[in-house]
C-alpha cells in the first residue's frame, strides 16, 4: 500500500475545507481499504470523518426520516422506524454483505461503493474505469456479474449496492456539504451517472463534496418487498434484485415504485415500467408486459446473457408477491 497522510476531522466543515487533489474521505473503509491495498485508489491524504456528529436517525417534520451519513448499515436496518415504515430498506440492508461488514459500513459509504467488476480489481487487465482509455477486459471476458442495461462501449460494470436500490425506490434525497459551506440536495436518481465515454466518473458529487445525510420521504402507501437473486444465500452481490412498492385499491394498482439491482451501472429505475402498471388490475400478463418494457433495451455480453430472462422472472415474481390477494386470473 502506498504511504499516505492521515487527518482526523473535528467537524464536517473542517473536513470539506481540507480537501484537494489526492485527498479522500474515509469512514467505515470497507471498500476503500481494499482498493488501497490493491493500489487502485492511491490517496496522498485520508481525512477520517468517522467521529463526526453524523450518526443519528431523526424524524422529519414532513413525516420522513433524516439519516446521518455515518449511521452503520446494521443500525439502520435495526431501527424500528425503518423496519416498520420502510421494510424494503431494512430487507435490502440485511441482504447485503455480512454482519461484520454491516457493523462497519456507513450509509454514505454504501451509496458510493465502487463496482465489483473482476477486472477493475485486477491491475494487470485493461479497465477504462480504473485507467481511462485502456480498454474494457470484461467485454469478451468473463462478465457474469456485469450489467445488461445502461452500459456503454467503454464500460459494462454493474452497481453493487442493495441499500441504494431500496433508496431509489423510496425516492431518497442525498444532502451534502460543499467546501465553503454551501449545502446541496440531490435526488438519488441524479446522484449516479451512466458510464458513457467517461466510466471513471460515477456520480455527480463535486470535488470535496461530502454526503452528510440521506432523507427519506414519508412512508409510501402499499406493500413493500426486496427480492434478491444471488449465487449463494449470504455475502454475495445481487445477480438481479428488485425493490418494489405497490399499492392496490379496489383491485387496481394505484401506485408503483420499482428499482433494480445487478442490472445497471446505477440502481436502475424506469418510469415507463411503473406507468404500464398504474391504473390496471394486477395480473401475470400485465407483469409480463412490464418486464417487456424494462428489458426492451437489455443487452447481454455472453456470460451474463442469463440475467435478461432472470430479471423477467424476478420482476414477475416480485409483483405477484406484492399483489397476491388482488391478483386477477389471466384468461386461458
Ligand atoms: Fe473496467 Fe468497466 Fe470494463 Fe469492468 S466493465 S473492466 S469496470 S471498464
Amino acid at each position: 500500500m502506498k504511504q499516505f497522510d492521515y487527518i482526523k476531522a473535528d467537524s464536517a466543515e473542517a473536513a470539506v475545507n481540507a480537501t484537494g487533489e489526492g485527498v479522500h474521505f474515509i469512514a467505515g473503509g470497507t471498500n476503500l481499504l481494499d482498493l488501497m491495498k490493491l493500489q487502485i485508489e492511491t490517496p496522498d491524504t485520508l481525512i477520517d470523518i468517522s467521529r463526526l456528529d453524523l450518526g443519528g436517525i431523526a424524524d422529519t417534520s414532513a413525516g420522513g426520516l433524516l439519516i446521518g451519513a455515518l449511521v452503520t448499515n446494521s443500525d439502520l436496518a435495526q431501527d424500528s422506524r425503518v423496519r416498520g415504515r420502510y421494510p424494503v430498506l431494512a430487507r435490502a440492508l440485511l441482504s447485503g454483505a455480512s454482519p461484520q461488514l454491516r457493523n462497519k459500513a456507513t450509509t454514505g459509504g454504501n451509496l458510493l461503493q465502487r463496482t465489483r467488476c473482476y477486472y477493475f480489481y485486477d491491475t494487470a487487465r485493461a479497465c477504462n474505469k480504473r485507467d481511462p482509455g485502456s480498454g474494457c477486459a470484461a467485454q469478451g471476458g468473463f462478465n457474469r456479474i456485469m450489467a445488461v442495461l445502461g452500459t456503454s462501449e467503454e464500460c459494462i460494470a454493474a452497481h453493487p449496492s442493495d441499500m441504494a436500490v431500496a433508496m431509489r425506490a423510496l425516492d431518497a434525497t442525498i444532502i451534502t456539504l460543499l467546501p465553503g459551506g454551501d449545502r446541496r440536495r440531490i435526488a438519488i436518481g441524479d446522484l449516479y451517472q451512466l458510464p458513457g465515454d467517461t466510466p471513471e466518473i460515477e456520480n455527480s458529487l463535486q470535488p470535496g463534496e461530502l454526503i452528510t445525510h440521506i432523507e427519506l420521504p414519508p412512508a409510501p402507501a402499499g406493500e413493500q418487498l426486496y427480492r434478491k437473486v444471488r449465487d449463494r444465500a449470504s455475502y454475495a452481490f445481487a445477480l438481479v434484485s428488485v425493490a418494489g412498492i405497490v399499492a392496490v385499491e379496489d383491485r387496481i394498482i394505484t401506485s408503483a415504485a420499482l428499482a433494480f439491482g445487478g442490472l445497471g451501472p446505477m440502481p436502475w429505475r424506469d418510469a415507463a415500467v411503473e406507468a404500464v402498471l398504474i391504473g390496471k388490475a394486477p395480473s401475470i400478463a400485465l407483469f409480463e408486459t412490464a418486464a417487456n418494457v424494462l428489458l426492451a433495451d437489455a443487452r447481454g455480453y455472453g456470460s451474463n446473457d442469463f440475467k435478461i430472462p432472470l430479471a423477467r422472472r424476478t420482476l414477475v415474481a416480485a409483483l405477484r408477491d406484492l399483489t397476491t390477494s388482488d391478483l386477477v386470473e389471466d384468461a386461458a
